[in-house]
């Protein structure tokens, strides 16, 4: 593959910022980060970042890229997987080089990375969770496996793992999806927890947990679950039982945002629901950034978020009190240690993959400049969002 330099940017390494650098990676892995390094070789690819912006390719830990509504409407349609391919390269030019899949339908996720581990497509580093489990009548349960009791709930387990799952995914209430499974109310019970938390663990993989109520982040994080999703209920119980178990909560704050505002007559009934949660979630979401819980940055996309819009997320974080830098932080270094994948992604260091991204402008003045990404760069392959998001050229 050879080398490719990235010269001369304001360099943020997943951590912190450094004056100008350059990264330097050589068949695909990073092998030097410094000032003036690009003098050192010769025959090199060099990317000219001088006045612009360098940081690690972004992670989102929480996509459904294969959950897009289809042309036909019928997500077990063969066109949903090509629907899902579409999505990758539209996340893949918003700077995302990593994504945590936190559910999908018919496997299509798990498919999806493996088409793009072997090249057959672009798109980001992929964990899936394959089919979400959900109680009988539970959140989204029409896309789910549903699972009614512990031993349920560790055979369909054991399939998504079996299938090729790198986590699980449990819908522990309701959600803001439709008025007939309403976001306060609990469907799992402790047993059906404990059961997806054991098998996963048993694995090696880690859980995450579609909850909203306190009681219920609370219950989860008792039980072993690595990620909180959403969370819009969390309280002081429930932040002691995270911060004593060291779970991570991925908030997801910009979908309800978009919910509560978007003009499609579909969101009629459901955007009073997305509006409470917001105004309820802000202030909920900025006392747990206060006492410490770790947060990670998902967006949801999926059927109610677009795939483009990963800024919209680090700029909702910024709203509730956190600085530029640790949603940078967030969106980078935390993301890949919350997903446990730290050692790979994440930082610009010798050794980890070369993803990374540059930006026109410096997100560390205002978070909207993440938007502004330039050129994306995966594993020290350099492609141009421009390219990636091209279509319609044949006829
Ligand atoms: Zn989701």
């Amino acid at each position: 593959m050879g080398t490719l330099i990235v010269r001369n940017g304001t360099v943020f390494d997943g951590r912190s910022t450094t004056g100008p650098s350059d990264i330097v990676i050589v068949d695909g892995l990073i092998s030097d980060v410094r000032a003036n390094a690009a003098s050192s070789y010769r025959d090199a690819r060099v990317i000219d970042a001088d006045g612009a912006f360098v940081m690690p390719g972004f992670i989102d830990a929480h996509t459904h890229l294969a959950l897009a509504p289809v042309p036909e409407r019928k997500g077990d349609h063969p066109s949903a997987f090509f629907t899902a391919v579409r999505q990758a390269r539209i996340k893949l030019a918003s700077g995302v080089t990593t994504v945590r899949d936190v559910g999908g339908i018919n496997h299509i996720d798990i498919e999806l990375k493996k088409a793009i581990r072997r090249g057959d497509v672009f798109g980001p580093r992929m964990l899936t969770a394959g089919r979400f489990l959900a109680p009988t009548g539970g959140h989204v349960h029409y896309f789910s496996e549903e699972v009614d009791g512990a031993d349920n709930v560790r055979r369909a387990a054991r399939e998504q793992l079996k299938a090729g799952a790198d986590l699980i995914k449990i819908m522990v209430s309701g959600g803001a999806s439709n008025l007939s499974e309403p976001p306060e109310r609990l469907y799992m019970r402790e047993d059906e927890i404990a059961a997806a938390v054991y098998e996963a663990h048993a694995a090696g993989r880690k859980v995450a947990a579609h909850v909203h109520p306190a009681r219920g982040i609370a219950l989860c994080a008792r039980q072993g679950v690595n990620t909180i999703e959403h969370g819009a209920w969390i309280d002081d119980e429930a932040i002691d039982a995270m911060l004593a178990a060291g779970t991570s909560l991925i908030p997801t704050h910009a979908v309800y945002h978009y919910m509560a505002n978007a003009s499609d007559p579909r969101y009629a009934e459901l955007a009073p629901v997305a509006h409470a949660i917001t105004i309820e979630k802000s202030e909920r979401l900025r006392h747990a950034i206060d006492r410490g819980i770790r947060i990670g940055v998902g967006t949801d996309c999926g059927r109610h978020f677009p795939y483009d819009a990963y800024v919209d997320e680090l700029q909702q974080l910024c709203r509730v009190g956190m600085s530029e830098e640790d949603v940078l932080r967030a969106a980078t270094a935390v993301n890949a240690e919350i997903l446990g994948i730290g050692d790979k992604v994440g930082t610009l260091e010798p050794g980890k993959a070369g993803d990374a991204i540059v930006i026109d402008g410096n997100p560390l003045d205002d978070i909207s400049h993440a938007g502004k990404v330039r050129t994306v760069i995966q594993g020290g392959v350099v492609l141009e969002p421009a390219t990636l998001l091209a279509h319609g050229v044949v006829h």
